[in-house]
């Protein structure tokens, strides 16, 4: 008989995945809620930095993810014009022996259905769009779009940058448009080879006020993804992105090294995402409902470090309920919020700064984290 309280988590993104998978393997009895009827291979790659890599450890799936990804040895920052190296950010061999697990970086589609595929299918609820929580009795009454009920004595906001968890902690509240867009485009490899260019593992080429972050998603080398960061003074389009187009790469990396051009030459199909922020939110938890991820600190993606925020926090949730009992859940909660907050506020305002690994600088503070190591502090007594 197992007396561990029962846990939903609204949400089957990357962080809602990494929480119903740890919670599950910490023998909690998990349901896990998401919108979508079901999950779409969209065109897009992410960074998995040694900091996540340690999580997915536990997880059990750091060897298919390490045989799944690529491995650049170093990030490159270089200029986007003259294509001079203004950073050179060893990973490889170094990032595994001094922050104790790979940088990878992979296709967003491939992790996210790996991560999907550790959670207990019986347990998985799609087409269940959280509307309502009712959390004044001694469980949680969760009510979907389709007029169903559920109870669950704890729940988990991982329901992303529109949270409606959030919204029930703190009140309806937009996030806030950066001013900047996101383009993501997806390359096969085998058409740059017809360039006497060399197109690096991992490199962000860089000017004043944007950039293109490129890299194989792939560990075959067959996929090539870029993102960039523009600068676009209103999104009013009222989805969460749109269709670009070769001519506006053309146009907003004009005058770029010949590299990036081959790039934008090679682009079949090209989106553009807004970036949305939200300033570090007064609360996190409040009784039996809790935050993490983009619902609680949604960031401009500039130190790749979105998602692993989301997963990091996963892995302290899951750490602290272990730790002080899940009976005693509210101390649970407010053990999980301060050995997170400053660390989450921290990578926000330093993507929001665009700064990251621009020049040479240690990120042994991002990526040596493991949250199931870390000395935890103790909350202060308010
Ligand atoms: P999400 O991934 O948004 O997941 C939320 C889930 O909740 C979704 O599946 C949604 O359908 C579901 N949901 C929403 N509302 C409800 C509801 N009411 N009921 C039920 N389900 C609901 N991060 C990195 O670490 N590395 C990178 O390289 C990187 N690159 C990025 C590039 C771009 C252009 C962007 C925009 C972001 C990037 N990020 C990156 C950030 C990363 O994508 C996010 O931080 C991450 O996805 C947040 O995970 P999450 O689980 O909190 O939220």
């Amino acid at each position: 008989m197992n007396n561990k309280p029962t846990i939903a988590v609204i949400g089957a993104g990357l962080g809602g995945a990494a929480a119903g998978a740890l919670l599950q393997k910490a023998g909690y009895p998990t349901k896990v809620y998401e919108q979508a009827p079901a999950f779409t291979r969209l065109g897009a790659g992410i960074h998995l930095g040694p900091n996540v890599m340690k999580v997915m450890r536990r997880i059990g799936i750091e060897e298919k993810l390490n045989a799944m990804g690529s491995h650049p040895d170093y990030w490159f920052s270089r200029n986007g014009m003259t294509g001079e190296y203004q950073s050179r950010i060893p990973l490889g061999e170094f990032a595994r022996e001094n922050y104790g697990a790979a940088y990878i970086t992979v296709h967003r589609g491939d992790l996210h259905e790996l991560m999907v595929s550790t959670l207990d299918q019986d347990n998985l609820y799609f087409d269940k769009r959280l509307v309502d929580v009712d959390d004044s009795g001694g469980k949680v009454v969760m009510t979907f779009a389709d007029g169903s009920t559920e109870e669950a004595d704890l729940v988990i906001g991982a329901d992303g940058v529109n949270s409606r968890l959030r919204e029930k902690l703190l009140g309806p509240e937009a996030p806030i448009y950066s001013g900047w867009v996101a383009h993501r485009a997806i390359i096969s490899a085998e058409k740059l080879k017809a360039y006497d260019l060399d197109f690096e593992a991992c490199v962000k080429w860089w000017s004043e006020d944007r950039h293109m972050m490129v890299y194989f998603v792939t560990g075959d080398e067959k996929e090539y993804y870029y993102v960039t960061g523009v600068p676009e003074p209103d999104w009013n389009h009222g989805t969460s992105f749109v269709d670009s187009s070769r001519e506006e790469m053309r146009k907003a990396f004009e005058g770029y090294h010949p590299t990036v051009q081959a790039l934008i030459d090679c682009t079949e199909t090209v989106t553009k995402w807004p970036l949305l922020e939200r300033n570090p939110l007064p609360l996190w938890h409040e009784n039996r409902l809790v935050l993490l991820g983009d619902a609680c600190h949604p960031m401009k993606p500039h130190m790749a470090q979105g998602a692993a925020m989301a997963i990091e926090d996963a892995a302290m949730l899951v750490r602290c309920l272990e730790e002080v009992g899940a009976a005693d859940y509210q101390n649970a909660f407010e053990l999980y919020r301060t050995n997170r907050f400053e660390r989450a506020s921290r990578v926000q305002q330093v993507s929001h700064d665009n700064t990251w690994l621009r020049e040479d600088e240690d990120p042994a503070w991002v990526f040596a984290y493991d949250p199931f190591e870390v000395p935890l502090k103790q909350p202060t007594s308010q």
